[in-house]
């Protein structure tokens, strides 16, 4: 069973969607418009997830 899993891009602020398993506590995943790669990980409030970049760094 999959869930939507909704995070703010830390470099340009745009918000992002994928979808991850319902089990799963941390993914990652690519920004849309900037194609910066973070990790993601499960927040206590639902839906949405903390993000941080991953890769080049900046
Ligand atoms: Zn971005």
């Amino acid at each position: 069973m999959l869930e939507t899993a909704e995070w703010i891009c830390t470099r340009c602020g745009s918000t992002n969607r994928t979808l991850v398993p319902a089990t799963a506590s941390e993914a990652t995943d690519e920004c849309v418009t900037c194609h910066t790669r973070h990790a993601l990980e499960r927040d206590p409030r639902p839906v949405r997830w903390r993000a941080k970049p991953v890769g080049k760094a900046a």
